[in-house]
C-alpha cells in the first residue's frame, strides 16, 4: 500500500473543517494513514501531522527502530526514558496559532488526552474520526481486493465445516477449530469465533462455552479475523441433524432479509435503507420484535468501522463502501439465526464478496 495519497486526503479534510493539526496514538487511524502501528503501552507513541508542514512521529526511543522510514512521510522524534513526552508533543505545536483546532484519534488514552488538554488549555477538541472516517470509509481497489482475499478465505473455513461433525463437541471445541483453519487459510490473527448452540444462539454475542452440542440444535457460527491488514466477518447457520419447521420457516425468512438488505445497497441510497429492507422482511414476518439489532457495520482495517447499516443513518452510499449485511432473529431461551455476508457497493451494484452456501447446513 502506498500511503502518501493517504495523508494527502486526510489533510484535505482538515483544511475544508478548519483543523489545524491531528493527533494519532494507538488505534487504526495510524496504521492506516502510515503503515506504522504504535505498540498499545504505557510509553506514548504520537504522530503530529499538521494540516501543512512536515509531519513527525514521536516514538519511544526503544521502538524508533521499528520504525520503516521507507515513504519518507514523517520525520522520527525519539523520546529517550527519561523525558515528558507529553511535552515533546507539545514542544512540536508550538509557533503556531494560540488555540489551535486538534482533533485527536478516537482510541487514545485519557491519560495522554488529558495532560494534553493541561498543557493546551486554549485549543478546541475534535475527533480524528471527523477526517479519516471519510478517507477510510471509500475503499480503493487494493483494499477492495483484499477484503475479498479475506472473505474467500473465511468462506472456506465455512464450506469445510458443513463436512464437519457438531455433535457430542463443546461450543468452545469448534470456536477452536474455527480459529485454526482461520489461520491456515492465510488470515494473520482470529478477531472473534461465536459458537452457540441451540438457546445460547438467541444471545447474538455469545461466547463459546462448555456446552455440548447435540442432535436438534441450531448451531451459530459468526467468525473472523486479519489476514493482510484487513478483515474478515462472516456467519453461517449449522443444524444438528434435520431442521423442524419452526426452525426452517424462520430461517426461509431470514434469507430472504438478508437478500432484501443486499439488493438494497445501491449506490445513492442512504444506509438507513439497507437496514430498513431487512428489517421489513422480518417484520411481515412476524419476528420484528426478536430482530434486536443493527443490519450492518462498515469493515476494513478495523471489524467494525463506518457506514453503519442502522436506522438514522442517511448518509448515501457510495462506490467503495465495504460493510456487512446481518440480519438476525432471536428466541430467547429457545434458539437464534443470523445469516452475514459482507458487501461491496459498486456503480453495477451491490457485490457479495462472500460465496461460502448460504442455506441452513445440516450436519452430523
Ligand atoms: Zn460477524
Ligand atoms: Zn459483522
Ligand atoms: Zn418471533
Amino acid at each position: 500500500m502506498n500511503h502518501a495519497p493517504r495523508v494527502g486526503r486526510v489533510r484535505a479534510e482538515m483544511e475544508r473543517r478548519g483543523i489545524d493539526v491531528l493527533l494519532l496514538s494507538v488505534g487504526p487511524d495510524l496504521p492506516y494513514l502510515t503503515g506504522y502501528e504504535a505498540m498499545p503501552l504505557e510509553r506514548l507513541t504520537m504522530l503530529v501531522l499538521p494540516a501543512r508542514g512536515d509531519a513527525r512521529l514521536v516514538v519511544p526511543q526503544l521502538e524508533a527502530p521499528r520504525v520503516d522510514r521507507g515513504e519518507d512521510l514523517f520525520e522520527v522524534v525519539p523520546w529517550a526514558e527519561t523525558d515528558d513526552p507529553v511535552d515533546r508533543v507539545v514542544g512540536l505545536l508550538g509557533g503556531g496559532s494560540a488555540n489551535p483546532v486538534v482533533a485527536i484519534g478516537d482510541h487514545t488514552w485519557a491519560r495522554f488526552v488529558l495532560a494534553l488538554q493541561a498543557e493546551l488549555p486554549h485549543a478546541q477538541w475534535r475527533r480524528a474520526h471527523e477526517v479519516t472516517s471519510p478517507v477510510r470509509v471509500v475503499k480503493d481497489a487494493d483494499e477492495i481486493a483484499a477484503l475479498q482475499a479475506a472473505a474467500s478465505a473465511v468462506d472456506a473455513v465455512a464450506a469445510e465445516m458443513r463436512e464437519r461433525p457438531f455433535a457430542g463437541r463443546r461450543e468452545i471445541d469448534v470456536h477452536r477449530e474455527l480459529v485454526d483453519r482461520m489461520l491456515e487459510h492465510g488470515h494473520q490473527r482470529a478477531n472473534f469465533a461465536i459458537v452457540a448452540a441451540a438457546a445460547n444462539a438467541a444471545s447474538p454475542h455469545h461466547e463459546p462455552g462448555e456446552r455440548v452440542i447435540a442432535q436438534g440444535d441450531v448451531v451459530l457460527c459468526d467468525f473472523g479475523g486479519t489476514m493482510d491488514g484487513y478483515c474478515s466477518d462472516i456467519t453461517r447457520m449449522f443444524h444438528v441433524g434435520p431442521p423442524p419447521a419452526e426452525v426452517r420457516d424462520a430461517y426461509e425468512l431470514l434469507e430472504a432479509a438478508q437478500e432484501a438488505g443486499v439488493r438494497a445497497a445501491t449506490i445513492g441510497a442512504p444506509c438507513s435503507a439497507v437496514d430498513a429492507a431487512a428489517r421489513d422482511v422480518i417484520g411481515a414476518g412476524g419476528h420484528g420484535e426478536h430482530f434486536v439489532h443493527r443490519t450492518g457495520h462498515g469493515i476494513g482495517t478495523e471489524a467494525h468501522e463506518d457506514p453503519y447499516m442502522v436506522a438514522g443513518n442517511e448518509d448515501a452510499i457510495v462506490a467503495g463502501h465495504a460493510f456487512s449485511v446481518e440480519p438476525g432473529i432471536y428466541l430467547t431461551g429457545r434458539f437464534g439465526m443470523r445469516l452475514e455476508d459482507i458487501v461491496v457497493a459498486t456503480t453495477a451494484g451491490p457485490r457479495r464478496l462472500n460465496a461460502a452456501p448460504r442455506d441452513l447446513a445440516v450436519v452430523g
